[in-house]
């Protein structure tokens, strides 16, 4: 699975510039212009880096720092601010961020930073009991034994994974895990979900994921079979 990256930056020549330049270096990025919309971003998706602008159009970006690490503690997040103040640069550190960056900065030094922060981040993987699940690998093992799930099944069960207890509706699910989800029928989902419980579940004789009536789907894999 390739890393992804959210930038939330209102700089539409600098944003674009950025998305560009990353996925040049083969990472996935998506744009945000604002924080609402950043908000809405990280509420769909996982992402592995968080590029945030301190001045937005709806407030200071520094702001739901908080939030993101909430979501996902692994989520480094590198702040990009004109600000160049060392007070600036505390209040963000202190609030969460991984890292700071004064504006302008060179698409190197920040290509740099990412990889460094991506690397020292740790890693993604998902332990249940005896459950492994290795998104960046695309890798499950149970009690020691790997076991064939790949491509979206496997998508959609670290996402629910991720999510730990929490409904995930069938839109949600498409919007994270699909490239363009309006050209696929719903039904898709229900074929992913299908084969986790007969590639997966089954076999093993484990209920990873429920479905909750007319709401979604919940992760409820608790380590015990
Ligand atoms: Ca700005």
């Amino acid at each position: 699975m390739r890393m992804r990256i959210l930038i939330i930056e209102d700089e539409v020549t600098l944003n674009q510039t950025l998305s560009d330049g990353l996925k040049e270096f083969g990472y996935q990025s998506d744009i945000a212009e604002n924080i609402s919309d950043g908000r809405y971003m990280i509420d769909i998706r996982n992402y592995d880096l968080v590029l945030l602008d301190w001045m937005l159009p709806d407030g200071n970006g520094i702001d739901i720092i908080p939030e993101i690490k909430a979501k996902s503690h692994k989520t480094a997040i590198i702040v990009l601010s004109a600000r160049d103040d060392k007070e600036s640069e505390i209040a963000a550190l202190k609030i969460g961020a991984d890292d700071y960056i004064k504006k302008p900065f060179d698409f190197e030094v920040l290509l740099m930073r990412i990889e460094a922060k991506l690397r020292f981040g740790g890693s993604n993987i998902i332990e249940i009991g005896e459950l492994i699940i290795n998104p960046e690998e695309e890798k499950i093992i149970y009690q020691g034994e790997s076991v064939e799930l790949k491509g979206k099944p496997f998508e959609v069960l670290t996402h629910l994974a991720m999510r730990n207890d929490q409904i995930v509706s069938k839109e949600q699910l498409l919007d994270a895990i699909w490239e363009e989800p309006e050209l696929v029928t719903p039904n898709v989902i229900e074929v992913a979900i299908n084969q986790i419980r007969q590639k997966l579940d089954k076999p093993l004789e484990i209920t990873t994921v429920e479905t909750v009536r007319r709401r979604g789907y919940r992760f409820c894999f608790s380590g015990k079979a």
